[in-house]
């Protein structure tokens, strides 16, 4: 099985297919999104200057990112596949991503594109609620993705929060930066010859087994 890398607008469900490859392959889910929730969660100026930067939607400086990413995927869980969400966000990372690559001596994998409308993207931001324990995301407006019980996690138990950056105003920083930092890479990785493209409107089932039939090579 290859690696995975989404590349996608904000809450275009990439977080929720990594969890579907996750429980099927028991593969690591590694979203940079998550590494940083974490890093901001301690006392001291680097987490609180971190938390305020994740609260404003812009996008944190390359050396802490590829500080984290180096430690986790030189842990020992990532020496086979393992699935990468909301990295890389720029050219540049993507640069240094295959530096790292090189060094470690992995393969970069497949990529999936993910597209997603801006309204149905706002709409699923607004009601959307996770787990800080495992990370698990539940919306509280759509039927469907809600919790079992009002604002616990279905597996943990403990009480949802709601992200500090999902709220409308973030959410159009988020969607903005990621047009202009993000896209660029569609065709980085398409002139790599290893980018794919799934359809906003397609369900998650049929997704989750496009990818499958790709990064296992139909082997499933
Ligand atoms: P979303 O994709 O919904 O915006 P994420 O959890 O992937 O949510 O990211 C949340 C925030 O974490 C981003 O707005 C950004 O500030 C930061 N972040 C995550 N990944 C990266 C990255 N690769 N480079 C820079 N900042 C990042």
């Amino acid at each position: 099985m290859e690696s995975i890398i989404f590349i996608a607008p904000p809450a275009a469900g990439k977080g929720t297919l990594s969890k579907m490859f996750q429980d099927k392959y028991k593969i690591p889910h590694i979203s940079t999104g998550d590494l940083l929730r974490e890093a901001s969660r301690g006392n001291d100026e680097d987490s609180k200057k971190l938390h305020e930067k994740l609260k404003s939607g812009f996008l944190v400086d390359d050396e802490i990112i590829m500080k984290l990413l180096e430690e986790r995927i030189s842990q020992d869980d990532c020496k086979g596949a393992y699935i990468m969400d909301g990295f890389p966000r720029t050219i540049n990372q993507a640069k240094a991503y295959e530096k790292l690559l090189n060094n470690l001596g992995k393969n970069i994998g497949q990529v999936f594109y993910i597209g997603v409308d801006i309204d149905v993207a706002r709409d699923r931001i607004i009601g959307r609620l996770s787990c800080p324990k495992c990370n698990a995301v539940y919306n509280e407006l759509i039927e469907g993705e809600q919790p079992k019980v009002k604002g616990a996690c279905n597996t943990c138990q403990v009480n949802l929060i709601k992200r500090s950056d999902d709220n409308v105003e973030t959410f159009e920083i988020r969607f903005k930066t990621y047009m202009e930092n993000t896209e660029p890479l569609i065709n980085y990785y398409d002139n790599l010859g290893i980018l794919h493209y799934i359809p906003e409107d397609m369900d998650k089932k049929t997704a989750f087994k496009l990818i499958e039939d790709i990064v296992t090579g139909g082997a499933v």
